[in-house]
């Protein structure tokens, strides 16, 4: 199949169905890398900002995939990295005779350095370190189960490279279920089945994802079945990971439910709000653009935002700063609003902080930025100590949190606007109006 072909009739086709604008922005920065029939994915590189992939994905893949899959004759799923990402040093050159290892398929960013560690997930983490100093030995199968975008993936393609960085010669493979299911297919087409099941065979350690993708495929659970029983039976690592526990896979196999119940079971459960943080402040640590309070508050803002998908709250950080830097402003809590404004949700419950603070800024005429100043004088210090309580009152956020939104305020700052605003009100009856006004323009839908 001529790549340059096939992506020029796809291309001529998605700029006759799209704006220019788009077209431009969007697609045609892209181009096919390469075409993997045994596993039938179409992998795109993307030329411009890395932080812009999300916004494809969530935008443009569908379209594209179908757009290319019009011009084949079987239908592939398409993949899109940056192309810096393509020649990423493979993990394999850590052992060049380790052709197992299909490097390709693991992220070099997930690896337990990179993983932030919180109440969520530190049983799973705890677990799959045990894996990773000894496979196939202590927690063996390892099941890990939890919702889409909490680090599933991560963790699991973190102990495959911990494993493979202590021993080089370890056969470690990732696959996704599906992957499996299709190389499968595959081999049976090509009567190559024997090839399939040795390479299967013979592994050291076996991580497959998504597990669930196996439900209502019984051909492909009953090859796994085997391939699950040879492994376990020369005490080789399985990792298994799913949207659900086994006892929930209703469509599989009781013999392989049974089986990953056998030993360990972990679940990873959504971040709380200091998790969130920290794992975008990692995103900031790890990558070249630089802290400031700005954009500390902006972090907190996205983190206040998603809560339920890391891979979500990645991508609106990523988007955040993709497109502030392709339009060449600053990163400001306006501008974030702005470029999210597709998922934050008109009825979110919770009022964000940076609500709280533009509405009492508005309320008593002083500057936003004014929250943030040494300033003591009252017109100053009263709005400031408000925003403060009602940011105690209304969110989940920790003091030491509310201070650091506040121009990076000691917390017992805080305490002590609270106290006062808290005392006041009982005898105040302006600041209790005040209140009242406020409190009705936050629970009001967007400002
Ligand atoms: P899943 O497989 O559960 O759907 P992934 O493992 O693909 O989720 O994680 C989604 C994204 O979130 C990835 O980019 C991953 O690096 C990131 N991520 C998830 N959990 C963490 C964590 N604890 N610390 C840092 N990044 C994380
Ligand atoms: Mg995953």
């Amino acid at each position: 199949m001529d790549k340059n072909k096939i992506w020029e009739t796809t291309l001529n086709f998605l700029k006759a169905n799209t704006t220019d604008l788009s077209y431009n922005t969007w697609i045609a920065p892209l181009y096919i890398k390469k075409i993997e029939e045994e596993t039938g994915i179409i992998y795109l590189a993307w030329t411009n900002q890395p932080g812009l992939i999300d916004h494809i994905n969530q935008h443009y893949l569908q379209q594209i995939e179908n757009s290319l899959n019009n011009s084949l004759d079987k239908n592939y799923r398409v993949i899109i990295k940056h192309d810096k990402e393509y020649e990423i040093p493979k993990i394999d050159t850590i052992n060049k005779k380790n052709t197992l290892n299909q490097e390709n398929l693991f992220n070099p960013r997930f690896n337990f350095e990179n993983f932030v560690v919180g109440n969520s997930n530190k049983y799973a983490h705890a677990v799959s370190v045990a894996v990773a100093e000894n496979p196939g030995d202590i927690y063996n199968p390892l099941f890990i189960y939890g919702g889409s975008g909490l680090g599933k993936t991560h963790l699991m393609q973190a102990i495959g490279v911990h494993i493979i960085r202590n021993n080089p010669s370890a056969k470690v493979l990732y696959v996704s279920s599906e992957m499996f299911t299709n190389e499968m297919i595959s081999a049976i087409n090509d009567n190559k089945t024997r090839v399939f099941r040795n390479k299967y065979r013979k592994l050291d350690v076996l991580l497959i994802d998504d597990i669930q993708f196996l439900e209502g495929k019984d051909a492909t659970q009953e090859e796994f079945f085997h391939t699950f029983e040879a492994l376990y039976q020369n005490n080789k690592q399985i990792i298994i990971t799913s949207d659900c526990p086994p006892v929930s896979l209703k469509g599989l196999d009781e013999r392989l439910r049974t089986r990953f119940s056998w030993n360990m079971i972990a679940d990873i459960q959504p971040p709380d709000y200091e998790t969130r943080v920290a794992i975008l402040k990692n995103l900031v640590d790890k990558s070249d653009v630089e802290m400031n309070s700005s954009l500390y508050q902006v972090i907190c803002f996205i983190a206040e935002q998603v809560k339920d998908n890391i891979r979500e709250l990645e991508g609106a950080y990523n988007r955040v700063i993709g497109l502030t830097q392709l339009l060449g402003e600053s990163i400001t809590i306006e501008s974030a609003e702005n470029i999210l404004k597709d998922i934050i949700s008109d009825n979110d419950q919770a009022i964000a902080p940076e609500r709280i603070r533009t509405i009492v800024a508005q309320h008593f005429k002083i500057k936003l930025s004014d929250m943030d100043s040494p300033k003591r004088n009252a017109e100053i210090a009263l709005p400031r100590q408000i925003a403060m309580y009602l940011c105690r009152v209304t969110t989940d956020l920790s003091l030491n949190n509310i201070g650091k939104l506040f121009g990076n305020r000691h917390y017992s700052t805080v305490i002590h606007a609270v106290e006062k605003i808290t005392n006041d009100l009982k005898r105040d009856e302006e600041l209790k109006n005040n209140l009242e006004i406020i409190n009705a323009k936050l629970k009001s839908k967007k400002r």
